[in-house]
């Protein structure tokens, strides 16, 4: 099937009101999800940096959520913030450590100096290094510039997924195609697995990512690279996920 008319059947990056911003509940959000025919979602609520987002217990609290709304696999996650060229994050690995999918983001209107491209780069090289951390979220964003051929190196060393970001597509990320095509090619050209997203802050904005699958098309995107096109194929990334995170020494 092209994949222009396809969706992916989990969605790894999705906010509830809890995020202090977002206008639905996880019951919408998964209940948009059946309605599209998907099987999952990541709950990815941002960390406590952002005005009024989640607490930084929030991994904790999620484990009171069942396995499975409305028949949907919640996916118990986080957007953690970078909040500085050093590094620091606003989760304390103690909670991080509860998540079964980690998103590291940079938000630009809370990092500053961002025009520093070579920090900018090592930053993310650092997140992906974190045996914690499974994905960069939106760092095609042009306000933030970096070494895409870099990043994608590290993250096909350590076995980590990079996004591409629906909103990238929309007017909320303005004047972002043209570095969102170099991204794309670059994961392409390097074989780099990938996760297609809808950072949805509203249900109806759950795996509605149509924009960005027709980029990929239109790009002519591997498909098997696309590891949450399946719930089968993103699961087997969680078990990858579980035996590196079991590697870890004490
Ligand atoms: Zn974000
Ligand atoms: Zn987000």
């Amino acid at each position: 099937m092209q994949l222009s008319k396809m969706i992916p059947e989990v969605d790894t990056h999705t906010h509830t009101v809890i995020s202090g911003h977002a206008w639905s509940t996880l019951t919408e959000n998964c209940l948009a999800a059946r309605t599209r025919g998907m099987k999952g979602l990541c709950l990815t609520e941002h960390g406590p940096a952002i005005e009024g987002g989640a607490p930084a217990y929030i991994p904790h609290s999620q484990r009171m959520l069942p396995e499975t709304v409305e028949g949907i696999r919640v996916y118990k996650g986080v957007e953690l913030n970078i909040l500085d060229h050093r590094g620091t994050v606003d989760i304390p690995l103690e909670y991080l450590k509860l998540c079964e999918f980690a998103i590291a983001s940079i938000h630009t209107h809370m990092f500053p100096e961002r025009d520093k491209r070579e920090e900018n780069t090592e930053v993310y090289l650092k997140m992906l290094r974190n045996p914690y951390l499974d994905i960069l979220g939106h760092a095609d964003d042009p306000t933030v510039p970096c070494d895409f051929e870099a990043m994608v190196r590290t993250a096909g060393e350590e076995g980590k997924l990079l996004e591409l970001n629906n909103n990238s597509t929309t007017a909320h990320r303005p004047g972002s195609l043209p570095s969102l095509r170099k991204y794309i090619l670059c994961c392409k050209a390097h074989r780099q697995r990938v996760c297609v997203a809808s950072d949805a802050h509203f249900h109806t904005m759950v795996g509605s990512v149509e924009p960005m699958m027709t980029l990929l098309e239109e790009l002519d995107f591997p498909q098997e690279l696309i590891v949450n096109l399946t719930k089968e194929r993103f699961d087997n990334y969680l078990k990858e996920r579980i035996r590196r995170i079991r590697a870890i020494p004490d």
